[in-house]
């Protein structure tokens, strides 16, 4: 009587333990590597992103206004459709392109940074080249007016402060190429900031200055290609970055910022800390929030 008891008990415990894995999605032996799963969806060609992620970091460190910065400009203007330089103050240029929309009075904004935080050897795998791979391969999949508004593509430049720069300076001394063109953007009805979005365990919370609705609408686009999992119901603390002045500026954005990525600012954010499946959630993600603004 008392064994069977015990074997009860040890079979409750199990199933209770295997709920709480199943609610959190952590069960283990059950799928080969769920973090290497891509999205359902295949509209996004992440083989392209994620080859223009590796060019970027090639490239070695990419801090704003060096020679691997101005070149990759160009490579990045010869890339976005309608690519154009717009002149950020302090000699920087941020790289800007379209895709015209159906209704001409719409517009809503893809952004990225496309520098790197000027530390010797640093070459800012997820911190720089994920989201300009992910923004540039939306840019080179979206079609004329297949969309309602257009959609302008912003990379921007200086969003690192320079490396002189104290930390407690960022927000006066980085986020320049922002700064510079949010006020012209101001009537956009959203913007949507791809920051640290290919770090090989992808799990990005709504992080707090984020607009809540858009959140949502980002959410329920992930879940419908298959990669809700990549954007949980958490949320994170406040971050600095370029959505800042075009929330200043008073358009709905979001950042998609895993900001629990250990390589942050370190000479470990390589090609090893980022993965093709996460730049491919986020890429066929916000390809189908956008198909719903
Ligand atoms: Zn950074």
């Amino acid at each position: 009587m008392r064994a069977l008891f015990v074997v009860l008990a040890v079979q409750v415990l199990l199933g209770a333990a295997f709920a709480v894995l199943a609610a959190t999605g952590n069960i283990p032996f059950t799928s080969d590597e769920p973090e290497e799963r891509a999205a359902r969806a295949d509209r996004f060609d992440s083989a392209a992103a994620f080859s223009l992620l590796r060019e970027q970091v090639e490239l070695g460190p990419r801090p704003a206004g060096s020679r691997a910065s101005r070149a990759l400009g160009e490579r990045l203007r010869g890339l976005l459709p309608d690519g154009r330089f717009e002149a950020v103050p302090g000699g920087l240029r941020n790289v800007v392109g379209e895709i015209p929309g159906r209704d001409p009075r719409r517009r809503v904004v893809v952004g990225a940074h496309y520098d790197t935080k000027d530390i010797p050897g640093f070459v800012g795998a997820n911190d720089g080249a994920s989201g300009t791979a992910v923004a540039v391969q939306l840019a080179r999949t979206l079609k004329p007016r297949q969309l309602g508004p257009s959609v302008v593509f912003v990379l921007f430049d200086g969003e690192e402060s320079p490396g002189d720069a104290p930390d407690s300076e960022f927000l006066r001394r980085g986020l320049r190429g922002s700064k510079a063109i949010a006020p012209r953007l101001r009537d956009a009805e959203a913007m949507v900031l791809l920051d640290f979005v290919g770090d090989r365990e992808l799990s990005t919370p709504r992080e707090a200055n984020s607009d809540e609705e858009l959140w949502s609408r980002l959410r329920a686009a992930a879940a419908r290609v298959g990669a809700g999992e990549a954007f949980p119901p958490a949320f994170t603390g406040a971050i600095s970055d370029d959505h800042l002045p075009f929330i200043e500026a008073g358009v709905p954005s979001i950042d998609l910022v895993d900001f629990t990525y250990p390589c942050f600012h370190k000479p470990c954010d390589d090609l090893s800390a980022v993965s093709e499946s996460s730049v491919d959630k986020t890429g066929e993600t916000v390809l189908e929030l956008l198909t719903t603004l």
